[in-house]
Order: C-alpha cells, then structure tokens, then sequence
C-alpha cells in the first residue's frame, strides 16, 4: 500500500490524461498531483462517450504509481529464480548487459533465440511496436504472434467484414433491441451500460447470452446461459430459424453479400432441439431470441470476447457477426453490431519504428510461451524479454510458462512498473514509468476516441518511457540509424504522418484534443461506414476462414469434458484488475465460485478449502457457492496474482495450450476440471503460498 500522508495544505493541481490500459473505453481523465505524486485520479469529460465517468480500477492508480510493488531502479537478481532477491544496479550496467547477450546471441547466428514478449499493459501508440519492434527487427529476433485475446474474432471480423467500424457505443440508446452475447459491460467497457438504461427506460428489450446471470442479465428480458463453448451453435440455430422462417432479409443479402446459400447449408443441421440439446438451454429460448431480433428494428449486437475462447471460438464470432447481415438489421442508426473498433483507425504504431529488414525470422504464437522456452516448439529461447505483460499470470499452462521461466540458462528481462509474478524471475528487472509519467497517443476499441497525454508526474524513481529505452538499446546494440524518430513527438508525428488521415487527426487533436476516425463520432453501418472487403460486401463463409478451421468454418467440435473433468471453468474479466495489470493491489483470497448443485454434490461449502484441477495443474483456494452461475460452470477471475490463492496458481494452471479454429487464439474456457473438498482448514489469507 502506498505510505499515508498527512492531507497537505495546498489543494492539487488537476492535470488532463488518458487511460491507455486494455479496455475498450480510453476514458479521458482528471489526475489530482500534490508536488511529485498523484494523490487522486477522476474522470474528465474531454472524451464525449467516457464523460467523466471512469472505472473503480482506475481510482487506486495513485497507489499503482506510488506503491511498494512499484519498480524504482533497474536491479539484477541475486537470489534464485522466482524468489525475487535482486541488487540495485545502474542504467548502463543494466542496459550494457542486455546488449552484449543480444550482441552474443546475433554474433553466433541465434538471434531467433531473443524473444519479446509484450501485450496490453498499456495500449498506448507509443509503448509498442515502435523503438522496440526496430530493436528487435534489426537483431533478427523471432517474432511474436500476439494472439492471447482477440485474435479468433479480429479473424472472424476481417474474414466476414474486412474490420468495417463497429457501432459506436452512445447509438444503442437508439435500438429497441440490444443482444449483449458473451460481453460483461459491467465490469469490462463500461461507457456502454448508460446507452443500455437509457434504452431500456424507453422501452427497449435487452437480451444476455452468458454462462453467468450478470448484473445485466438480471435486468434483461431473456438471458440465455450456454455451456462455455456452444454460442456458436446457438448462432448457427438463429440462423436457421431466420433462413427457414422467411424471416432473413434477402434483397440486403443479394446487395450486399455473398456466401448466403452455403450459410444457410451448414446452419441446417441446428435445429432449435439439436443446438438446446448441445448448448444446454431451453430451445423456446433460443427460438424466442431469433423471434425478438427478427422482430425489432434497430436491434444493436455487442458482440464482447467471451465466446472466442474456446476450440470453436472463431466460428462462434464469425456465425453471432453473420446474424445482422442475415436479420437486415444494418442501414439504420443504433441497428447493426460493435466488436472492438480497433481497425476503425488507419495509425500504425510501425510507422515510428524506423526503416526495418525484411526478416523471415520465426514467429512463437505467445500462447505457447511455456512450451516455446522448454524447447518443444522449435529452437528454445535464451533471451526473453518481457514488457507489458505478465505472462505468468495470463498465458496458458502456467505450469509450463513457470517451468520455462526458472530455466537457469535463460536469461529474462522484465521490464515493468511494478514487481509482477513474471518480474519475479527477472535476470534483470528495469523499472518502466506508468502512462502518467510519460507521453502518449491513446484510442479506445470500444469509444472510437483518439487523445494525447502528457506527464502529469516526474518518472517515479529512475524509471524510463519504454520508447526511450529500446532506442538507447538499438544504439548499444550498434544497430540505430541517424534518421530513426527517436522523441515522443518525432515518433506521434512519423505515426501521425503514416496514416491517410494523419493530417485531419492532428487538425482534430490541436483543436479540440481528440479526434474521431475520418472524422465521424459515430458512422452508421450500410450508411457511413461499408466493409473494408475486397468488394465492399459482406462474406458470410470466406474462403480464406473457411481453410484456416479445422473442418471448415462453422464446424463445431463437441466437449472435451471427461469423466474425470466434467466440469467446465471459465476466467471472466473482474471489477478489480485490467486482466492482470493492478493485481498487486488486490492481495485477497480469491474463491472459485461454483453452482450451489455442483457444491452440494461435492459437499462442499462457502468458505470451504477446495482443490480444482485437471491433467494440466491444480488451483488450492477457498470456494463460494454462486447461484448465478449455471450448473456445470464453475469460475475463476482471469489475472490473478500467486498472492490471490492458497497454491499461488490460477485459472491458467488449468487452461490448455490448444488454440481456437481461427487465428490460433488461447483456449481458456475449454478447461475441464474436477473440484474437491480438502479435509484441513483453511482460512483467508491463512496458509503461505506455496510458490
Ligand atoms: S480501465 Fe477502462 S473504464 Fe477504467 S479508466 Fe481506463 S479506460 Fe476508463
């Protein structure tokens, strides 16, 4: 926790920023500064959708920034792997250390033994892919597929719509029916439950499709709760019922798409009975929900990530994002869908990376980290390094990313705010500066807002921008060129100028601090906005989808339950972290939340010590009966920290290193486990963690 101080006499100064952190809103924001700290962060209403409204996440920065996990100085290990015992170096013994191992790796013909590994710890435009991609394009290093979340359905979306725009968030205040399948907004991309109300007070249907009854649920007309890995059957008998029906808009189709016959062919075989029977829900449900989205107009579809995590989680997107092609619900304000807005901007962080080799090096799916370091997965790995991210707590088979990250002969960088479960295993820690101590351009992938933010605080100890440090290694490493952007601004404006609109946004930003893309806060579907496929249509069963999918696009593959494992985990996203990023701020026990059915025939109760596992690992924590959870599903939060639970492991000790059907994506919520009662008791926060 941060140290407590006496309220100072002088009131803050209020300073403008922007939240760069994964999660779809950018919210624009009010940081409070006493001196050199931050003592409080609120809302700003410069990002019309965000106004002013921010995240409980988000309020506890002032103790991300200023805490006891914050890195202050670089530091080089002293104990053994995992301990976290390190030395206080400086930044040249630090940095003069990566460099000769890099130069030593390159020198030797293994440059593809140097592997970056980084993620959404912040999604700002300046903290990745720039400095850092011209570093290690210039070694040769391999390349990383990012592909932990995301990547089933940006695949599914580029394959059907060529990443046309989505709907913005404040036009479904405008629907009368508003379908949020496999989406918490709750907890996750708040700024859309206001429009959700708001719709609703004026008489609007709302509809859930979730494994959990959320907050939403229980205010929705019809929730409908599949067995984690079916939506995409659920999809496909909405389909079916829309093509059989007479209920599917053929003029729209014949317009503006192609592969609506050889959709409606393999959307036959779910009947309402067959896609009940396997997704585990009344079929009324299923035929009430085709009934109310044929039936309304505008009917908006948030279609959220929860669905693609599984081995059908491409074709599960692809078949939920075919639905307002085939009900005709575009053309019409607050009709149409939204996934992540991501694409809607043509800025390319690579633009500030400099001129780069072509290279052929190998690219690691980040999903298979644990198996890439062990040398299962091609040539092992010797230099990792590791920034925005924490892949000890988030990728798959945490057993094997540990077992790879103790090798002694492998040497890691961890580069980070704060001392993360993966930092613990650093050969050499380098403290980063948080968002609020550097500069940076942020866009949201939900509100379709673009803000630059300044310092509001001095780096926190001797703490670096990510930009400056990889550029400071590209000249250690001897591979910088003299016309390399190299400031943040050399690097915002080379970005500004790679994009077709560069020179409106940086118009917008000046004048207004914020710019939309081309210009528009909100494109209408099939009005403003059209696919961005070759033809301008949508393709209900793209080819290059349809070779990519085991089986074909919309092929489902059944349950991998077993007896031994009947039942299915999930890791939803919480109120406390951005995936893992906070969690040192969160040091509870976390229960596994379990039907009361499923704890009754397991005898287990609230509060009781539990252990969940499979063939993979195992989780000891407390459990929690939950009855808005269905039978069969039981529920760990994704992000948790080793302090979070009795063995130190989480919800990835038990998800498997298979990848979805589509863009070979993590496969969380195909985890099956078992869950039994341990006789000792235990009590919060009791028994040491193990690890
Ligand atoms: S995490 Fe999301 S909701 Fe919270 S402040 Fe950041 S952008 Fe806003």
């Amino acid at each position: 926790m941060a140290a407590v101080r006496p309220p100072s006499a002088v009131p803050p100064t209020i300073l403008p920023s922007v939240c760069p952190l994964d999660c779809p809103d950018a919210c624009s924001l009010e940081v409070h500064v006493e001196g050199d700290r931050v003592v409080a962060v609120g809302g700003s209403h410069i990002n019309p959708v965000t106004a002013g409204y921010i995240c409980s996440k988000v309020r506890r920065l002032p103790e991300h920034v200023h805490g006891e996990r914050r890195v202050r100085y670089p530091a080089m290990r002293e104990g053994r792997k995992g301990e976290g015992r390190f030395r206080r170096v400086s930044w040249d013994e630090a940095l003069d250390t990566i460099a000769a191992r890099m130069t030593e790796l390159v020198r030797r013909g293994d440059a593809e033994r140097i592997l970056p590994f980084y993620y959404g710890g912040s999604n700002g435009y300046l903290s990745q892919n720039t400095s850092d991609l011209r570093l290690f394009a210039r070694l040769g290093a391999s390349r990383l597929a990012r592909t932990v979340c995301a990547a089933p359905s940006g695949s599914a979306a580029a394959g059907l719509y060529g990443t046309m725009p989505g709907m913005a968030l404040q036009d479904y205040r405008h629907s009368r029916l508003i379908v949020l399948w496999g989406v918490n907004p709750s907890v996750s991309g708040i700024h859309l439950v206001p429009s959700v109300l708001d719709a609703q007070s004026r008489g609007a249907h709302l509809v859930v499709v979730d494994p959990r009854r959320t907050r939403l649920a229980e205010r929705a007309d019809l929730h409908i709760a599949p067995h984690p890995g079916t939506d995409l059957v659920l999809a496909l008998a909405i389909l079916r019922w829309l093509f059989e029906n007479g209920r599917a808009d053929e003029a729209f189709l014949a317009a503006h798409a192609t592969g609506a016959e050889e959709l409606r062919r393999r959307a036959a075989p779910w009947t309402l009975e067959e896609a009940a029977r396997t997704a585990r829900v009344p079929a009324e449900d299923i035929e009430n929900l085709a009934r109310m989205y044929a039936d309304s107009s505008p009917a908006a579809l948030r279609c959220g990530w929860g669905l693609e995590r599984n081995r059908n989680g491409g074709s599960a997107v692809a078949a939920v994002l075919a639905l307002p092609a085939v009900a005709g619900k575009f053309g019409v304000r607050g009709g149409g869908y939204t996934l992540s807005n991501s694409k809607a901007w043509d800025l390319d962080a690579r633009h500030a990376a400099g001129e780069l080799p072509m290279t052929s090096a190998r690219e690691v799916n980040m999903n298979l980290l644990g198996r890439t370091l062990l040398g299962d997965n091609g040539s092992p790995v010797d230099l990792l390094f590791v920034y925005n991210a924490n892949p000890l707590a988030t990728i798959p088979n945490q057993e094997k990313v540990r077992e790879g990250l103790s090798r002694e002969d492998l040497f890691t960088v961890v580069f980070d705010p704060v001392v993360t479960d993966t930092a613990l295993y650093a050969d050499v820690l380098l403290p980063a500066t948080t968002f609020l101590e550097r500069d940076e351009m942020s866009r949201g992938y939900g509100a379709m807002v673009l803000q630059e933010s300044t310092p509001v605080i001095p780096p926190v100890g001797e703490s670096r921008p990510n930009h400056e440090v990889f550029a400071d290694l590209t000249r250690r490493v001897g591979l910088a060129r003299a016309e390399d952007p190299d400031s943040a601004q050399e690097m915002t404006e080379a970005i500004l100028r790679g994009s077709k609109s560069g020179e409106v946004i940086r118009q917008s930003l000046d004048r207004s601090g914020i710019a939309f893309p081309g210009g528009n806060p909100a494109a209408v579907q099939f009005v403003d906005a059209f696919p961005l496929t070759a033809d301008r249509k949508v393709h209900l069963v793209p080819e290059e989808l349809d070779r990519e999918a085991p089986g074909g696009l919309y092929a489902f593959r059944p349950d991998p339950e077993t007896v031994a494992y009947p039942l299915a985990l999930i890791s939803p996203a919480t109120d406390r972290t951005i995936s893992s990023t906070l969690g040192e701020l969160h040091d509870e026990q976390v229960p596994l939340e379990m039907s009361p059915r499923d704890a009754e025939a397991r005898g287990i109760g609230d509060g009781d010590e539990v252990r969940v596992f499979n063939e993979i690992g195992e989780v000891r924590c407390l459990a929690r009966r939950n009855p808005a959870l269905r039978e069969g599903v039981v529920m760990l939060p994704k992000g948790l920290w080793r302090h979070n639970t009795l063995s130190g492991t989480g919800a990835t000790a038990l998800a498997p290193d298979t990848l979805t059907d589509l863009g070979r994506g993590a496969c969380f919520n195909d985890a099956r486990v078992e869950v039994r009662r341990i006789e000792t008791s235990g009590k919060p926060g009791g028994p040491p963690n193990r690890r």
